[in-house]
């Protein structure tokens, strides 16, 4: 038996103590902690656990790297990945794609099947519907799964009242006639062929204010759609418009995409405020003004994943509805059996892959120290962020950061020593830029 494994006596032990604890106030989280979400009454039919069991919900980047290395931290392990996509297809990387420097192949050409096996592993094809924290269980819609310890890792979702769209029909409009393309692989493959099929006129690409997914990835690909009309001679722009008072990363190096490479394709205008959509018209309203377009790609304000919700886990001081965790160890205050990790966190931290991926490993770590009944020391995530803004030849910028943590004002800021940006492009990061992501999903699906 590993040495960091929780036995079955101590277990008991614990879970005991903590439902006695509970029940007379002792810990807060478990005591109010009523099941939240839907039932199916029946239990998963999953393999018998062999150990203490993991249940990671959200197989992206997240709950893949988790899952992976729960079991590298503890092979004890027993770990359940649960994800709704029977399929795979990145977010990152994805601009790539519209500006053909890469194939669908690139994107989706990866199996959750493999990545469990390699991991050692259990993927199960399922829906998340709620978690029961008093009786440590998580339902699906394939029937409840008894966990020791749960990891949600849900992504984002979208906002639209944030674009003063509040009635479902136009939501319902904009969600499928006019994707963002920031959480689904359909949303990408509908990009995809409205750039293809763009006989000329005005694109629209929107950006949000807030902490949104991926701060550069609206203006790579800005550049990557501009790119595809300058090759392909069509007569049309990207409008971009931001809500933001500038470019709200790199900005000197996609300022200068924009001016030299995209003149007579890109207009960039800052510091628009939507206040709502028309999608019969084709017309976005703003606070000022109102702009007319043949296609766009509307990407509204972002929350995090209405599975926090359904968990009774959103902070009410958050106003993208993060969840309420310690912001250093990840754990729900007083529920150190249930951690919330990726881009459905608190922290200011970059909604990206690499910042999920090694806040993964991280996170990893300490729920295996718990379960060893130690404790370890916290360590930043960090971001390494490359975008691609010209394909002929393939030239990108990029930036870095990780944090130090203050501990009096409780905040975290951007460790000087390890932060900055390249924002001169060149090819040298523009190869980069493919290296970085076929070595991501090279760690995510042990492949290679
Ligand atoms: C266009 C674009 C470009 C990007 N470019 C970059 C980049 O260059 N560099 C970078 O570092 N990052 C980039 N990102 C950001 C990166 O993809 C995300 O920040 C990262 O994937 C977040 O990881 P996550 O695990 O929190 O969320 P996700 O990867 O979105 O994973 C969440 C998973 O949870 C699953 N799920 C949700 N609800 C449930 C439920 N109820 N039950 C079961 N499963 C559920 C979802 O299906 C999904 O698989 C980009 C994103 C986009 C969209």
């Amino acid at each position: 038996m590993s040495k960091n494994k929780l036995s079955r006596r101590g277990f008991i032990k614990l879970s005991g103590a903590a439902l006695a604890a509970g029940a007379s106030g002792g810990l807060p989280g478990l005591a109010q902690a009523a099941p939240k979400g839907v039932s199916t009454g029946k239990k998963a039919y999953l393999p018998k656990a062999r150990g203490p069991r993991v249940v990671v919900v959200g197989g992206g980047t997240s709950g893949l790297t988790i899952a992976k290395y729960l079991k590298i931290e503890n092979p004890g392990f027993d770990v359940v990945l649960v994800e709704k996509r029977a399929m795979y297809s990145s977010c990152f990387s994805s601009n790539l794609w519209y500006a053909d420097v890469i194939d669908l192949e690139f994107l989706a050409g990866h199996s959750f099947l493999d990545a469990a096996k390699r991991g050692g592993y259990v993927f199960f094809n399922a829906t998340c519907t709620g978690v029961d924290r008093a009786g440590r269980k998580v339902h699906t819609d394939q029937g409840e799964i008894a966990y020791d310890y749960l990891v949600l890792a849900p992504g984002i979702d979208y906002d639209y009242a944030r674009i003063g769209v509040n009635d479902p029909d136009t939501e319902y409009r904009l969600r499928t006639g006019y994707p963002a393309g920031w959480m689904t692989g359909a949303e990408h493959v509908s990009i995809k062929r409205k750039i293809e099929n763009f006989k000329g006129g005005v694109f629209i690409q929107t950006v949000p204010g807030g902490n949104f997914r991926c701060k550069p990835a609206p203006y790579e690909r800005t550049c990557m759609i501009a790119s595809y009309f300058k090759k392909h001679k069509i007569k049309g722009k990207v409008l971009v418009l931001d809500n933001n008072p500038d470019i709200a990363v790199k900005k000197d190096g996609f300022h200068a995409a924009f001016n030299e490479l995209y003149k007579d394709y890109v207009e960039y205008v800052p510091s628009v405020n939507i206040t709502g959509v028309d999608a019969d018209a084709k017309t976005i309203r703003t606070e000022f003004d109102s702009y007319d377009f043949d296609e766009a790609a509307i990407y509204p304000g972002v929350r995090a994943s209405k599975l926090i919700e359904v968990a009774g886990l959103v902070d009410a001081k958050s106003p993208q509805k993060e969840a309420r965790i310690d912001v250093r160890k990840y754990h729900v205050p007083g529920d150190s059996r249930v951690y919330v990790t990726g881009d459905s966190r608190p922290m200011g931290f970059p909604k990206s892959a690499h910042l999920a991926n090694s806040e993964g490993k991280y996170v990893a770590k300490v729920i295996a120290a718990h379960a060893a009944g130690k404790t370890i020391d916290w360590t930043s995530p960090a971001s390494l962020c490359y975008s691609m803004v010209n394909t002929a030849p393939q030239e990108a910028i990029s930036m870095w950061v990780s944090f130090s943590y203050d501990t009096t004002a409780k905040a975290f800021s951007p460790a000087k020593e390890s932060t900055g940006t390249d924002e001169k492009r060149d090819a040298a990061k523009g190869a980069a830029t493919l290296d970085w992501a076929k070595a991501l999903y090279g760690d995510l699906f042990g492949e290679g």
